[in-house]
């Protein structure tokens, strides 16, 4: 056990000391009924290293079976009421003490990440997990704020709305910040008084069967929070399309986002709540200059090569007006092209590691190859590296100038550490581009006119929208998306809330 303050002060030879040892270690059984077992079926699959294409472990591969199993013990749990009628102070106090066991085990789970997608590891101890921990601290804390309301009605009756808990809620996440992004899910599920199933990305589990099992130890019920891993297709589907499910949450890819109103609408018209793809517009305006524009940059530079650009929310196009086009491409080229360095993700000085696995590696390398073809100008990067690093799924830093509105790098998710910047010639253009994309999950303008800036909050449909920022935030805010990025939010109270349902009860009194 070792908390985030030690962690910090780890070698790289220490992390790859720990690595190996947690390699052999660490549980990739399916959680059910607070114990790991193998899959029903007895399928695993091999979980693969992007730093080296190395196998890391072997994992269950949950399927239809072992969610039926799963939802048994959850609705059995459910309607027990050791969790869902728990008074809100018990329930307050197991989300605190698992707060506290996530943070003492921050190194391990911190490891656990970037071992299985190649995020740098200091950007685990330093950033995932104090937000993991904020998370189960935020929602936590607002589980007794819960009320619900008396309404307005004839003097004999009483009208009150309640507000309950669903039942079984299943969770699936991805793979990017893969005990966050879980989190964001499950913490208000739980919160709320559901028991909740969550179906973690195939390529990422370790972290969340150990924060499960440490949900256990703080003294949650077995059946209210199991992990069940395996390919979306089967575990993932089995989810969303079971009759006793009450709500999907998911985070994920638009394409599979949609699947879920179709399993939805086939089964029990279960309560589908999503958080999909974006593809970012920052706009930089023509007045830009000095410190503004120096920090307009470095932040640029940060929103779109931070966590590989494996970011839902990354700023993945940047909208620069003509008058300061050239220089804004100058300095970008002078600060960017040097500032995230691809290595190992295990040593802390390195800031920049491979792509989840060589799949995402190719379906970059493919899209940069359209982009060219397209006529965009690769400023730098455009590869992946060679020497060292060939074995693992790397994508060097990339910037491609040149980029019209409709090409298919401004379009689509890249998912990777590219850029794709774009000339515009007036406000009212650089608003038709940044709104031309069928995503809407977060955007920025950076301008010192705030009369200007105030336009463009208004016009630009995007769920988050920041001035002269970008990654910017805390628990309080709701993100989500608008479009196709998604339907719900997460993080915020509104999100707690999404996992209640409201219940009218009226009593005659008369
Ligand atoms: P993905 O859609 O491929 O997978 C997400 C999850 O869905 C995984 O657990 C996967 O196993 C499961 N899944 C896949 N096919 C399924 C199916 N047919 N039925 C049920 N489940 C299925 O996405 P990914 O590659 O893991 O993650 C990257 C995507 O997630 C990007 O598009 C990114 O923008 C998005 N994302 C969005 C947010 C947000 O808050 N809006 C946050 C993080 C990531």
């Amino acid at each position: 056990m070792m908390n985030l303050a030690d962690a910090a002060k780890l070698t790289h030879a220490d992390w790859q000391e720990k690595a190996a040892n947690l390699k052999k270690t660490a549980e990739t059984r399916l959680f059910i009924g607070g114990k790991f077992v193998d899959a029903v079926e007895g399928g695993t699959f091999d979980n693969i290293c992007p730093v080296d294409g190395s196998i890391i472990n072997t994992c269950a591969a949950g399927t239809e079976a072992d969610i039926n199993k799963a939802v048994e013990i959850a609705r059995i749990s459910f309607k027990s009421g050791e969790w869902s009628r728990m008074a809100p102070r018990d329930r307050m106090n197991v989300m605190y003490t698992w707060a506290q066991l996530i943070g003492e085990n921050g190194a391990e789970l911190s490891l656990m990440d970037t071992i299985d997608m190649g995020k740098p590891i200091s950007d685990m101890v330093g950033i995932d997990m104090p937000m993991c921990i904020d998370t189960v601290q935020y929602f936590a804390e607002c589980i007794d704020k819960i009320t619900g309301t008396v309404t307005a009605t004839e003097y004999d009756v009483i009208s009150a709305v309640l507000r309950e808990p669903i039942g079984v809620v299943g969770c699936i996440s991805p793979w990017n910040y893969p005990l966050l992004m879980a989190l964001w899910k499950i913490a208000p599920s739980l919160a709320a008084g559901n028991s909740t199933i969550l179906k973690p990305a195939e390529q990422s589990p370790l972290s969340c069967y150990r924060a499960a099992e440490l949900f256990v130890e703080a003294g949650g019920p077995a059946g209210a929070l199991q992990v069940i891993n395996g390919l979306g297709e089967q575990a993932g589907q089995a989810l969303a399309r079971h009759m006793d499910v009450s709500k999907i949450s998911f985070t994920g890819s638009t394409e599979v986002g949609k699947l879920m109103h179709v399993y939805s609408g086939e089964s029990n018209m279960k309560k589908v709540s999503l958080e999909c793809g974006g593809k970012g517009p920052q706009v930089f305006c023509e007045d830009l200059e000095g410190e503004l524009m120096d920090r307009a940059v470095e932040t640029a530079i940060n929103g779109i090569f931070f966590n590989m650009g494996e970011v839902c929310s990354a700023g993945s196009r940047l909208i620069v007006h003509s008058k300061i086009y050239d220089t804004f491409v100058a300095k970008f080229i002078e600060k960017g092209k040097h500032a995230y360095v691809c290595g190992d993700p295990l040593d802390p000085e390195v800031n920049l590691g491979p792509l989840v696995d060589h799949e995402a590696q190719k379906r970059v390398l493919d899209m940069l190859e359209t982009a060219r073809n397209e006529g965009g100008q690769v400023e730098f990067g455009g590869t992946a590296p060679d020497g060292d690093l060939d074995k693992g799924a790397y994508i060097v830093p990339t910037m491609i100038t040149g980029v019209k509105s409709n090409d298919t790098i401004a379009q689509h998710e890249a998912f990777a550490p590219v850029v794709a910047v774009i000339r515009v010639d007036s406000d009212d253009e650089a608003i038709e581009v940044a709104n031309n994309s069928i995503y809407g999950l977060q955007g920025s303008v950076w301008t010192d006119n705030y009369r200007k800036a105030m336009r463009f909050v208004r016009e630009i449909e995007c769920g988050t929208f920041l001035v002269n920022s970008f990654e910017e935030g805390d628990m309080t805010q709701p993100f989500g998306g608008y479009k196709q990025s998604g339907n719900a939010k997460d993080k915020c109270f509104e999100s707690l809330l999404s996992y209640t349902n409201a219940k009218a009860a009226w009593f005659r009194l008369n």
